[in-house]
């Protein structure tokens, strides 16, 4: 497997782009390796310059539920790339994606588009400010909700992996409005927010933390949160821009059955182009501008080829037997790769909810970004690079999800247990 013309690219790109890439975790730095550049992408597999195959895991880090380029929505995205890019004015894709998202969240009243999960969480924490009056927020350590101030404090994904949990440029005034808990830790929330109600405006978290790879609710702590929350008038946000159409149709809370005021979408529901979106109750979401004195806006916001993709993507994901097939998917795979490492005799711990899940090399439970760190990220590495020169694509980092899709085989799940199990002996 030769990368030359990878790494011919990265210098260049060095020279031009920081780090190379236009979002850290693309640089391979956690893994100490050299990014790839891919060409294409189809189905299960992407393509790199240098005409490597892998099988992909990492799917655009979440929006590829279908795979890359489904016929359908390319088909779709080309019937409406012939009636111009952008209006910024109202279009009937706007209205058509916001009536699938709030059929399969009934939780939401209305929503409303953004262009990233980074917007969704921003502008959610913005209204339920103004709708509540109040100017603090609980989040959990580990959980990422975008790159926004205020929220780059203890947060997963790239900032786990770099050690910059507090980003520099981040004034400090923001940040002391972030109250962080760590996951799981029903008490530790209690006393918070009894400490704290006065002046808390929300609790924002991801209902399965995937920005520290795969990390579960514990039974009885979302409903715990659930009560806290409406006992002392704070609003709710779940931050479902990864779970949202990817655990299940209905997101974490039909998997978990809980009903937040809030929820923010992204990734899946905009098929592989920029889209965020956050919606919520009637009266919260009454106070968006320009029915109410919130501010939110966007120029490009609801652009008609994000809305296009979004909807043909929902639209095969609300088909009967979808969620079944994903499951049968994800499940076959998980069987695989606990018998993988079995066999290999490495310790691991596996977790998944639907169609996304984490392998950390642990022996601990892993219940919370503590216990996440637990895992051996020197034994990852080596794993993850022994994975890619075998073509397999995951996610070059531990404190990732990793995700599956419809157009991954049989044959694709086969061979991967049989690389995970090679990989794991390398490693040894
Ligand atoms: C990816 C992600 C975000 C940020 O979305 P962007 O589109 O990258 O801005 C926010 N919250 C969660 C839970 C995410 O997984």
């Amino acid at each position: 497997m030769g990368f030359t013309k990878s790494h011919r690219l990265y210098k260049r790109a060095q020279k031009l782009i920081p780090g190379g890439v236009n979002s850290p975790v693309r640089a391979f730095r956690a893994v100490g390796g050299k990014p790839v550049f891919i060409s294409r992408g189809q189905g299960s597999k992407i393509y790199d310059v240098d005409g490597n195959r892998y099988i992909d895991y990492v799917l655009s880090w979440g929006p590829l539920i279908l795979g890359h380029a489904h016929p359908k929505i390319m088909n779709a995205l080309r019937t409406a790339l012939d009636k111009g890019t952008s209006y910024g004015a109202p279009t009937s894709l706007e209205v058509e994606l916001a009536e699938l998202v709030l059929k399969a969240y009934p939780s939401m009243d209305k929503v409303r588009m953004v262009n990233s999960g980074t917007e969704a969480t921003m502008s959610a924490i913005r209204i339920a400010r103004g709708f509540t009056g109040r100017d603090k927020i609980i989040k959990f350590e580990g959980c990422y909700h975008g790159h926004a101030d205020g929220l780059l404090v203890k947060a997963g994904s790239g900032a786990t992996t770099f050690g910059v949990p507090d980003s520099p440029g981040v004034p400090k005034s923001y940040a002391k409005n972030t109250i962080t808990v760590p996951f799981n830790d029903i008490s530790a929330c209690k006393e918070v927010i009894k400490n704290n109600w006065k002046s808390l405006a929300c609790v924002i978290l991801e209902p399965v933390v995937g920005n520290i790879g795969c990390v579960l609710p514990k039974p009885g702590f979302l409903e715990t949160l659930r009560k806290l929350t409406k006992a002392y008038g704070i609003v709710l946000i779940f931050d479902e821009v990864m779970t949202g159409f990817r655990v299940t149709y209905g997101g974490a809370q039909a998997y978990y059955g809980i009903s937040p005021d809030m929820t923010c979408l992204g990734k899946v529901i905009g098929g592989g182009l920029p889209v965020g979106a956050c919606g919520g109750k009637k009266e919260i979401m009454a106070m968006v501008s320009p029915e109410g004195p919130v501010y939110q806006a966007g120029t490009l916001s609801g652009n008609p080829l994000a809305m296009t993709a979004g909807i043909e993507t929902l639209k095969i994901l609300s088909k009967k037997d979808t969620y079944k097939k994903l499951e049968q998917k994800a499940s076959s795979l998980e069987k695989g790769l606990i018998d993988a490492a079995k066999r290999a005799g490495v310790k691991t711990r596996f977790y998944r909810a639907g169609t996304m899940f984490c392998t950390y090399f642990t022996d601990t439970p892993v219940v919370d970004y503590q216990t996440a760190k637990t895992s051996d990220t020197a034994r990852f590495a080596r794993f993850f690079l022994s994975m890619l020169k075998k073509g397999m694509y995951i996610a070059p980092s531990q404190f990732e999800a990793g995700f599956i899709s419809l157009a991954h085989s049989v044959n694709d799940i086969e061979k991967t247990i049989r690389a995970v199990y090679e990989s794991l002996l390398e490693t040894r």
